[in-house]
């Protein structure tokens, strides 16, 4: 394959987010392929919402700490010119649901970000890594400096 039609970018509104998301940007423009983003809510506890996993960006859940998340994705989609329903929220594990979105969306590059790791972390396994074990496409990892 010569070009990419569909990017995902997994963002975890982390510090180096910026660096990520300005790769995949570069890559969609360069492909003029369709870009995607996803965050997924590994770090809240889930409400009684009635959503499922899949979060509606639209509605309102009336939950302070959805609504933050939703806030930040949809201020990262619009700097980066990302169509509305080209946004995912989704709850869960992200090793897992950026893999699954993946292959339903018929993704075709996931770019994540990639940390240098040693000890426990290093053990543990870093999203990249498992992202690259069971993803069907490719994945490019942007390799972030720790300072
Ligand atoms: P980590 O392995 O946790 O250091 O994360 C490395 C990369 O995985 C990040 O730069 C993101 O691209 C992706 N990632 C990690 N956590 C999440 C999350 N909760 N939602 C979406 N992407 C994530």
């Amino acid at each position: 394959m010569d070009t990419y039609q569909h990017i995902l970018l997994a963002v975890d509104y982390s510090e180096h987010g910026g660096t990520v998301a300005r790769r995949a940007k570069n890559l969609a423009e360069k492909y003029q392929a369709k870009l995607s983003l996803i965050h997924v809510l590994d770090n809240i506890p889930m409400p009684d919402t009635g959503y499922g996993t899949v979060i509606s960006l639209i509605e309102d859940s009336g939950y302070e700490l959805l609504e933050a998340e939703k806030a930040k994705l949809m201020q990262i989609g619009d700097q980066l010119d990302v169509a509305q329903n080209n946004r995912w929220m989704v709850w869960g594990g992200p090793k897992q649901e950026i893999v699954q979105l993946a292959e339903r969306e018929q993704v075709d590059l996931i770019v994540v970000g990639s940390h240098g790791r040693h000890g426990l972390s290093l053990l543990l396994g870093s999203t990249a890594n498992s992202v690259l074990h069971y993803a069907k496409c490719d994945v490019m990892a942007i390799r972030l400096l720790d300072a």
